[in-house]
């Protein structure tokens, strides 16, 4: 399983899958992307290889250059088309990518169907981006943060949201993510191999923190909001 991120000038389909296939040692039964397109979500996803993806994206291009990849190992829900990540909210403002599992989901999901939030997928993942949606009042930092305080469990996830087309977020527990560093332009990946084709400066993100990428800059914080200043990873070996 593995998760990928871009934010910069380029398209990002093309560094997305090329990021994903450098993850698939970890093992994966399905893959998916989402991407901003001309400020809207745009989700491509399906069961099987990346081969099988990457013909769909083929038959069915998708724009834009800011985006997120998943390769999903299933623990919750069969490897299916509509359990495959990124998972969205229901107007496909905020779109997730999951590692790990998250424990306390059955009790989320009572409460936010509760609410009135309609599930489409079995996953585990799915209660991220409603969640998400339920505590979004014009900032995606701050509700991935409120978010993210109610999960238990392990998890590494990547959040793209089409009201603030600017911004790539990543937040981790206990399932590897890490930060990549470029001019330009900004990554993010379950590894460093899969960043490596184009930088070798990484961040490597500790448990709870959460990074805010733009293009440009990459800001780190603690879940409770604090700036944490991080030291650069120069990587000096090839993958
Ligand atoms: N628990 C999630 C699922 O089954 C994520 C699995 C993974 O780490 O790929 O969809």
């Amino acid at each position: 399983c593995g998760i990928v991120g871009y934010i910069g000038p380029k398209k990002a389909v093309p560094i997305l899958i090329e990021g994903l296939s450098k993850l698939e040692y970890r093992g994966y039964d399905s893959a998916g992307v989402a991407i901003i397109n001309q400020g809207k979500i745009q989700v491509e996803k399906c069961k099987g290889r990346l081969a099988a993806l990457e013909e769909r994206l083929k038959n069915n291009p998708i724009e834009g250059s800011v985006g997120i990849g998943h390769t999903r190992w299933a623990t919750h829900g069969e490897p299916s088309d509509v359990n495959s990540h990124p998972h969205s909210n229901k107007d496909f403002t905020i779109s997730v990518v999951h590692n790990g599992i998250i424990e306390n989901y059955l009790k989320l999901k009572e409460w936010l169907m509760s609410l009135g939030y309609e599930f489409k997928t079995e996953t585990d993942t799915e209660v991220v981006p409603h969640l998400i949606d339920y505590f979004y009042e014009g900032d995606i930092l701050k509700a991935t943060m409120q978010a993210v305080s109610k999960i238990e469990g392990s998890y590494a996830l990547g959040i793209i949201c089409s009201k603030e087309p600017d911004k790539l977020i990543a937040v981790r527990k206990d399932s590897p993510l890490i930060v990549g560093k470029g001019q330009g332009e900004n990554f993010i990946a379950s590894d460093i191999p899969a960043v490596l084709p184009y930088t070798r400066d990484v961040y490597l993100l500790d448990n709870r923190e959460i990074a805010v990428l733009t293009k440009d800059n990459v800001e780190f914080y603690t879940l409770e909001g604090l700036k944490i200043n991080k030291e650069i990873f120069h990587v000096t070996w090839d993958a």
